[in-house]
């Protein structure tokens, strides 16, 4: 079998003297590792373009269930520019393709996560200096997608509709609030103020160009921080630890 795709490269390594594993999330399949044989010496096949974060287009040939899949031809679409000369900028990308490369996209889910995926990349080329909480939200909102979605709308416990002033609850095991009047104590219950609430709603609701983190006050964002994270550990078993991601 042999397909066309789009894809974003997620990951790039090197085996025997030419050949590379390309890690790729494409449009249509989702996320998977293709070969790239003589990928290291081939420019007229894969001219230069398997790098971490290009958007490619590639011709690929076998099946999953044949065992391997190959990577016949890839050009480029849309390669990083200024990403590449700042550090801030690529680490936050690297961290959230690192994150893609973990999960197990595919099928209908793949268009989502590839569409997402490149307006994030898109927004950390531009010119307006990128929230520190990008990575975190792109996760929030991937996971979101992935059918992981926290229930932000209303009282788990009492149904009450979430549209006050007042500091609800984040129920990490619940996977959504809890109102002041059901409030919860414990190390599964975590704070949430009105204007984070009505942030995390934001995230999973709106492309990312509106997620300006910078109307909150700093508690506020790292409420927000706190809650992705530990909601990111706890239901999908991923950490973020030391500069790399973990299994928990
Ligand atoms: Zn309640």
């Amino acid at each position: 079998m042999e397909w066309t795709d789009k894809a974003l490269v997620l990951h790039v390594g090197r085996f025997r003297e030419a050949d590379m594993w390309v890690r790729l999330l494409t449009r249509r399949q989702g996320v998977l590792t293709v070969f790239a044989f003589g990928g290291s010496r081939s420019r007229r096949r894969f001219c230069g373009c398997l790098d971490i974060g290009n958007s490619i287009l590639c011709r690929v040939k076998g099946t999953r269930a044949a065992g391997y899949l190959a990577l016949q031809e890839a050009s480029l679409l849309q390669g990083l520019r200024r990403l590449r000369t700042d550090g801030q900028r690529l680490g936050l990308a690297v961290n959230c393709l690192r994150f893609l490369e973990l999960l197990d996209i595919q099928g209908e889910e793949a268009h989502g996560a590839f569409t997402l995926a490149e307006e994030i990349l898109r927004l950390l080329e531009e010119e307006l200096p990128p929230s520190p909480l990008l990575a975190l939200l792109f996760r929030l909102r991937i996971a979101s997608d992935q059918g992981f979605a926290p229930f932000l709308h209303g009282c788990v416990r009492c149904g009450r509709q979430a549209r006050t002033e007042e500091a609800w609850q984040f129920l990490l095991d619940r996977g959504g609030l809890f109102c002041p009047d059901c409030r919860a104590t414990g190390r599964y219950a975590l704070e949430l103020a009105a204007a984070s609430l009505e942030f995390l709603r934001t995230v999973q609701n709106s492309a990312p160009f509106l997620w300006d983190a910078s109307r909150l006050h700093p508690a506020e964002r790292r409420q927000c921080g706190r809650v992705v994270d530990a909601f990111v550990q706890y239901h999908l078993g991923i950490a973020w630890e030391e500069g790399r991601f973990r299994r928990v």
